[in-house]
């Protein structure tokens, strides 16, 4: 069946659970770590829970639909998610990977992936020429649009022509829009990851990850490598980021309009000197994010007039909570500076503009006058 995003938000494409028989509406969690064979030479389909398992396979198969894709994997992080991913490469191969991404993927690029003898170059995929840095080795771009925490939207289609042209895998981390907003490889990815954790699960209870793929040879490798590694998604986890995106689109339409009315009262605040909302008419991202998303999603960074004012602000709010992570029912505000991007050089941080007065939050579906009361006594 050919359903709409939102009821496949609860069902996938497929209303048939093939597995069971008893009508339970909701997925049952499969907890076993292995599976009994009816004979020798015979399998149910499942062996063990590290390569197959109900619940992840169901939750796979939605986010598979929610994506358009060929197939889904569930890994127990998004950086596991993203960790697995970079098995795909090889020493010496090299891989050009938007500056202003989430501080843990620079972190593996950095630290794990080039240890192994993988080259990376960082540029700003909104802005730079992405082919002068091709060179013979080079094997992928990995962007994320828009990004964390600066909201720069990279032109996806034009970044998919370049990456086809000369043969790349295309990479989109699509964690700050979720499926519900953008779908990069109806725009010409080959890979889509997320962080489950964020909008997938919603509720800042659990963590999880995922690669989508376009096709039938990235998914053939990516299960070996998802096997083999063994950073799959627990069953119970599963049915939580299952439960989860059953409301996905619902959370994310109330989120999204928090967040503008957010945005429009920040924009009155004499002390805010400038946000970051690609859903600004005047954001150079505005008419991309027009042309490849359906939204502008719930996410927004601002900056204050000073360090201590920004300081106060984390140390006043009530009902918003200071707190990394993003995507959930919860609004919550975090400093990019000493959190997300710790562990990104001075130098990185300082040409991304994430400096001392710059605030990001996630906006939650908590009623809109209670977020605006709070940040105004925090203010
Ligand atoms: C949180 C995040 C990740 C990492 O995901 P975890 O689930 O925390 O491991 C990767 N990319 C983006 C954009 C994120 O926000």
């Amino acid at each position: 069946m050919d359903y709409k995003f939102t009821t496949k938000c609860i069902y996938g494409d497929n209303t048939n659970n093939t597995c069971e028989n008893t009508g339970a509406i909701s997925f049952p969690i499969y907890q076993t770590a292995t599976f009994a064979h009816p004979g020798l030479g015979s399998s149910t389909g499942y062996d063990y829970s590290r390569l197959q398992n109900p619940t992840r396979e169901q939750l796979e198969n939605v986010v598979c639909s929610l994506e358009n894709g060929f197939d889904a994997l569930a890994f127990s992080s998004g950086m596991a998610a993203i960790t697995a991913l970079m098995e795909l490469f090889h020493p010496g191969d090299h891989v050009i990977s938007g500056n202003d991404l989430y501080g843990g993927s620079i972190r593996l690029f950095n630290h794990i992936n080039r240890k192994n003898q993988i080259t990376f170059d960082f540029i700003d995929t909104s802005k730079d020429d992405i082919e002068k840095h091709i060179t013979p080795s080079t094997k992928a771009i990995f962007i994320e649009t828009p990004t964390n925490p600066m909201m720069n939207v990279t032109d996806i289609r034009k970044v998919a022509s370049i990456a086809r042209k000369h043969g790349l895998l295309f990479i989109v981390d699509n964690t700050f829009l979720s499926p519900y907003f953008q779908n990069p490889l109806d725009l010409g990815a080959d890979v889509v990851v997320h962080s489950g954790t964020k909008f997938m699960g919603g509720h800042n209870d659990t963590l999880a990850g995922f690669i989508v793929v376009n096709s039938k040879e990235l998914s053939e490798k990516l299960r070996f490598i998802f096997k083999t590694v063994g950073s799959g998604l627990a069953p119970f986890d599963s049915w939580l980021i299952l439960r989860g995106i059953k409301t996905l689109a619902i959370r994310l339409e109330r989120q999204q309009q928090n967040a503008f009315a957010i945005v429009q009262w920040l924009l009155t605040n004499e002390k805010v000197k400038n946000v970051y909302y690609p859903g600004l008419p005047d954001h150079p991202g505005y008419e991309i994010s027009k042309l490849q998303s359906s939204g502008f999603g719930s996410m927004l960074t601002f900056e204050v007039e000073s360090a201590d004012l920004a300081r106060h602000i984390l140390g006043s709010v009530k009902l918003i909570r200071f707190a990394e992570s993003l995507g959930g029912v919860e609004t919550l505000i975090t400093y990019p500076i000493t959190q997300t991007h710790a562990d990104v050089s001075d130098e990185d941080r300082e040409k991304n503009g994430i400096t001392e007065t710059i605030l990001r939050i996630s906006v939650g579906i908590e009623d809109i006058s209670d977020l605006i009361n709070d940040l105004a006594q925090a203010f």
